[in-house]
C-alpha cells in the first residue's frame, strides 16, 4: 500500500515511461500531458518523490500551457494543432530568445520570446510557406497554360480566396494554406484562367476544366469546408 504522501491525484496524471536507453530522469509537460522518462530500474516511489518535489514547477508549466491556448490566437490553433496543406499538425510551444517555427514531420515547434506574438509568428510562417508553394506552382502553370501575370501577393482576405486584376496582379488568401494542395492548385488555375477570360462564362469554366479536370470536386470541398477556415 502507498504511504499517504503518494495518495495525490496529481501523480495519476503523470505518464511514466521506462526505457533502457535513458540514463537520467526527465520530466516534460506537453499540452495537458506530463511525461516522465526514466531508466528502467528506478523504483516508482523514487520517481513519485521526484514528481512531488517538482509538483509546483509542473503545475506552473501546465497552467502556462493552458493560458497559451486561451489567448486570441486560438482562432488559428485548434486543440494544440494547426492545419497546413490539409494536414493536421500538432503544436509544441517552446519559450526561446528568438521567434521561429520548425516543422518536424507532423509536429510544428513554435519558438517564441513573447506569447503575445505567437499568432504573428504562425502567420509569418504560414505566409512564407504558402508563398514558396504558390511561386513553384504558378511557374509550372504559367508555362503549361501559356499565360502571363504581373505579380502575386498573399493577403489576409476575409472570405475571398483569390483575385486577378485587369493588369495581371494576382492575390491569394493566406487562409488557403490550410487547404489540400490540390484545392490550392485549383484556386491558382482559377485565377490564371481569369487572365484569359475576365468573367465566369462557359468558356472560362471550360478552360479551368482543361487544366483542372477535378475542379467540381474542389469547388464542393471549398463549399463544405468554408466555415472551418481559420
Ligand atoms: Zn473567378
Amino acid at each position: 500500500m502507498f504511504r499517504k504522501k503518494y495518495d495525490d491525484d496529481f501523480l495519476n496524471k503523470v505518464i511514466i515511461k521506462r526505457t533502457d536507453r535513458k540514463k537520467t530522469i526527465s520530466i516534460s509537460v506537453k499540452g495537458e500531458k506530463i511525461i516522465l522518462l526514466s531508466p528502467r530500474l528506478v523504483s516508482t516511489n523514487f520517481l513519485y518523490d521526484i514528481l512531488l518535489k517538482k509538483k509546483k514547477w509542473i503545475i506552473k508549466k501546465l497552467k502556462y500551457q493552458n493560458e497559451l491556448m486561451e489567448t486570441n490566437y486560438k482562432k488559428i490553433i485548434f486543440n494544440e494543432s494547426l492545419l497546413k496543406f490539409g494536414k493536421k499538425k500538432s503544436i509544441s510551444f517552446k519559450k526561446s530568445i528568438s521567434d521561429k517555427v520548425i516543422e518536424k514531420g507532423d509536429i510544428v515547434e513554435i519558438y517564441f520570446a513573447n506569447k503575445d506574438d505567437i499568432e504573428n509568428i504562425i502567420k509569418k510562417w504560414y505566409k512564407e510557406e504558402l508563398e514558396c508553394y504558390i511561386n513553384l506552382r504558378l511557374k509550372h502553370y504559367k508555362k503549361l497554360m501559356k499565360v502571363r501575370y504581373n505579380s502575386f501577393h498573399i493577403k489576409p482576405y476575409k472570405s475571398k480566396l483569390g483575385s486577378c486584376s485587369y493588369n495581371g496582379r494576382l492575390a491569394f488568401n493566406l487562409k488557403i494554406i490550410t487547404m489540400p494542395r490540390k484545392v490550392i492548385d485549383y484556386i491558382l488555375i482559377h485565377e490564371l484562367c481569369h487572365l484569359k477570360h475576365f468573367n465566369h462564362s462557359k468558356d472560362f469554366w471550360c478552360l479551368v476544366e482543361k487544366y483542372c479536370p477535378d475542379f467540381e470536386n474542389h469547388k464542393k470541398w471549398i463549399k463544405k469546408h468554408q466555415n472551418s477556415f481559420v
